[in-house]
């Protein structure tokens, strides 16, 4: 019998009014069921934004660096439980466990990056024109912020913005995805044991279809963070622009690696191997477009299949395992269907391309890693976001015509260039259209203490991280104070 987890509202671990609940399932072994999780209904969003409501101000009067002090503490005890953690995580979402491990501790890194901020909340003292005038700016929190959050990276997302809401004095509702609600359980299990007072964090578990209105509309709530398909965030957009309140979107993605001749091949090859397949190609930033100068075209093929074709799939709890299974039944459809799409528009399928079956895979979602070659910039392979392990690997001419293929996306997320030659590269990092751009290293692979966000289709408002995550979370005041005798 699995255990049944609570929501958590008003520093109380509590049933949802109806009572039901919903399965959190395994994906590598769908007999497991992981956890029962509250199906939440707009009552219990309703009861959690008033909890957030009345111990807001309470928990903005505390001093910033005290605040700081809850993340640090939840920091402690969630790093006393990594690798139990870092098995939750597998169970529920798929990823290996190394992967699984990593992101716990960065979800452990952000906690003490942002409680360092308690002591910093860096504002501006201006001169004045006039005599005996001193300016300043102020941060203030917001007041109830809501988070809606995926389940891709169920541990480090909810973290990234719960920390800085939180260390700003923000009372925070989140509302995990409902295939990894666990990950974003145990961090709030974390604050509460830290102590953070009653009603500062409050979690609610549910569809994200039902809950939504009642998420984005209690009047208590002054800004919404969200992370998920471009499809839900264009659409809570129109919903939040009508009541003039924040919000910030980190949405899809449509990531290029451009290779270029004078590349190391072995490098490129590691590249687009760990972008486009590591965590079964389920990130944003994952890269699912290989854009290939002709000139080298057939050795970094030979040298990328030959790679690919290594990679051991399976139950990322077992050793040596490369790569887990997709989320779930309907995202390996997703990625079937693309798979069959691309075929029939023409592209070549050189490697993978099927459902993995028998003995333990007859329990899970497994697919092998997929590489197409032959994709041209208007197949859909080469425009939609698949979110899965299938590679589309495109020609080009030279650079110029590189960067055209890179472009010619409506998202703008993450883009690589393996290159030497560093004219080029200068080149890419002031023409590419993407918010993150790495050189020489994967699409994927970002880390904590530096701004994390997109641009065109894939991002909306503020940046997420580092030092300037703290901006979406406060509002400015600006003061002029006069002295006198
Ligand atoms: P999703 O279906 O949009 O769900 C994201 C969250 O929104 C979940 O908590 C979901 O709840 C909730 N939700 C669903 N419908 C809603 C509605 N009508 N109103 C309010 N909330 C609603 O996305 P996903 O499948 O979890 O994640 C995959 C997507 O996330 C991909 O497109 C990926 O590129 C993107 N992503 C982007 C970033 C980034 O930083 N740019 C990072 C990670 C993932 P339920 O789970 O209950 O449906």
């Amino acid at each position: 019998m699995s255990h049944t987890f609570c929501n958590y509202v008003r520093g109380q671990w509590a049933e949802c009014q109806s009572k039901k609940t919903f399965p959190n399932i395994n994906p590598a072994d769908t007999d497991e069921i992981v956890g029962h999780f509250q199906a939440s209904s707009a009552e219990d969003v309703q009861a959690a934004c008033a909890a957030a409501a009345q111990a807001q101000p309470a928990w903005a009067a505390l001093p910033a660096p005290r605040r700081g002090e809850f993340l640090f503490k939840a920091a402690e005890i969630l790093e006393s439980r990594l690798p139990q953690l870092g098995e939750d995580m597998t169970r529920e979402e798929g990823k290996t466990l190394p992967e699984a491990k990593a992101e716990v501790k960065r979800a452990i890194n952000i906690f003490r990056y942002f409680g360092g901020e308690g002591a910093r909340q860096f504002s501006y003292q201006i001169p004045s024109e006039r005599e005996n005038v001193f300016c300043y700016t102020l941060r203030k929190p917001l007041g109830v912020i809501v988070l809606i959050t995926p389940w891709n990276f169920p541990s480090a997302i909810p973290a990234w913005k719960m920390a800085p809401a939180l260390v700003a004095g923000n009372a925070v509702v989140i509302k995990p995805a409902s295939l990894a609600p666990l990950s974003a359980y145990r961090l709030v299990e974390a604050l509460h044991e830290a102590g953070v007072p009653a009603g500062a964090i409050n979690y609610v578990t549910g569809s994200g279809g039902s809950l939504g209105n009642a998420l984005v509309e209690h009047p208590a709530v002054r800004a919404v963070s969200f992370t998920g398909s471009c499809e839900v965030g264009n659409a809570l957009y129109d919903r939040v622009a009508r009541r003039r309140i924040r919000i910030q979107l980190e949405m899809g993605g449509k990531n290029p690696t451009i290779v270029l001749k004078d590349a190391d091949l072995d490098c490129a090859a590691d590249v687009l191997v760990n972008g486009a397949f590591f965590s079964t190609g389920q990130k944003c930033t994952a890269c699912s477009r290989a854009i290939v100068e002709k000139a080298i075209y057939e050795p970094l093929l030979e040298k990328l299949t030959a790679k690919t074709r290594k990679l051991k799939v399976g139950y990322g709890l077992e050793p040596g395992i490369d790569m887990g299974p997709a989320v779930d039944a309907s995202q390996l459809d997703t990625d079937l269907k693309y798979i069959a799409i691309a075929k029939q528009e023409g592209a070549q399928l050189v490697c993978g391309g099927n459902r993995l079956t028998g003995r333990v895979f007859d329990k899970g979602y497994f697919l092998e890693p997929t590489i197409f070659t032959g994709v041209t910039p208007e197949m859909r392979i080469a425009q939609e976001e698949v979110f899965g392990p299938v590679l589309a690997v495109l020609t080009a001419n030279d650079f110029d015509d590189a960067l055209r293929l890179a472009n010619c996306v409506r998202f703008g997320l993450s883009a690589s260039i393996v290159s030497r030659d560093l004219t080029r590269v200068h080149q890419f990092i002031n023409r590419i259209e993407a918010g993150l751009i790495t050189v020489n290293l994967p699409t994927a692979g970002v880390e904590y203490q530096l701004p994390f966000g997109g641009t065109k289709e894939s991002s909306f408002g503020m940046r997420e991280q580092g030092p300037l995550a703290l901006d979406f979370y406060t509002e400015t005041r600006t003061v002029y104070l006069k002295y006198t005798q």
